[in-house]
């Protein structure tokens, strides 16, 4: 089976109040042929909000899925993709900002659930404490205002009284000015909405094609897209010992329409581990 002419004219939802179908429908449809539509009934911001009014339930990967489900319902259609960003400290480089994205793709006729991940320092995620508009050049400065909007608070934590997606800069100071007036100090923050931030719209291109890339990868046995890495196992051993370490021994790769196996042992090309690594070795 062709199935790259399988999806041709199917109609793919995208997930997003915030634009998004903007760069990934059409690298989905010259891809593979879909036709694509906006699932603009879906309120995503029901599943969690970034300037925390609604406080996000579930994991990441469980908002996702549960996105997709929503718009297929809605919509009567059974192929769906949904993003999902976050924002915050770097896991490994402390002290940077990061951006990390999910996006999913879901066939729920063929029960098909592709998704990636990525994470980027490339991100102006941000926020300030104001209190004197002299502090404000600097920080417009660093998170590439106007270009990307802001989001005013009267504080950090309240959620009452917000101004989202700014980016008049004479409107800025007005409204920062008021806040001063009335309590002292406010709080600027970036605005991560996608379509008020390109930088963030940048990362979820590029993971599009990271997407598109890992459906590409197609099954040996029944040729369905998305034949990937759904499980790693450690084991691989010691050079000094030669017990099993913790370090990954091989990848699984299945397919989840006919569930298909094959194995990939030492995926790093690397036979033996460190001794470094050894819980016996160097415990
Ligand atoms: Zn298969
Ligand atoms: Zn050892």
């Amino acid at each position: 089976m062709n199935w790259k002419k399988y999806y041709s004219g199917k109609t793919l939802l995208i997930a997003t109040k915030h634009q998004k179908e903007l760069v990934i429908g059409p690298l989905f449809q010259q891809e593979f042929g879909f036709q694509y539509a906006v699932s603009d009934r879906l309120d995503t911001d029901m599943l969690g909000t970034f300037s925390g009014e609604i406080e996000r339930k579930g994991r990441p990967l469980q908002v996702l899925r549960q996105k997709c489900e929503m718009a297929m319902d809605l919509h009567g259609e059974d192929v769906a993709i949904a993003s999902e960003g976050s924002f915050g400290a770097h896991p490994h480089l402390l002290f940077a900002p990061a951006d990390t994205e999910l996006l999913m793709f879901k066939d729920r006729q063929n029960g098909i659930e592709i998704w990636v991940q990525k994470t980027s320092t490339e991100t102006n995620f941000s926020g300030l404490e104001i209190h004197s508009t002299q502090e404000i050049p600097a920080f417009l400065a660093q998170v590439k205002f106007p270009s990307h909007a802001l989001i005013l608070k009267k504080s950090k934590d309240d959620l009452v009284q917000m101004h989202k997606g700014i980016k008049d800069e004479g409107l800025l100071y007005s409204l920062v000015d008021q806040y001063l007036k009335n309590s002292g100090s406010c709080f600027l923050e970036t605005d991560m909405r996608a379509m008020n931030n390109p930088t963030r719209m940048g990362q979820i291109e590029q993971l599009t094609h990271q997407l598109i890339q890992k459906m590409n990868s197609l099954c040996p046995s029944c040729s369905f897209p998305g034949f990937s890495i759904m499980e790693v196992q450690g084991g691989l051993l010691c050079s000094q010992c030669f017990l099993p370490t913790q370090s990954i021994l091989k990848e699984i790769y299945r397919c989840q329409k006919c569930l298909h196996e094959e194995e990939k042992l030492y995926p790093a090309s690397k036979y033996l581990e460190d001794p470094m690594y050894c819980d016996y070795c160097n415990p």
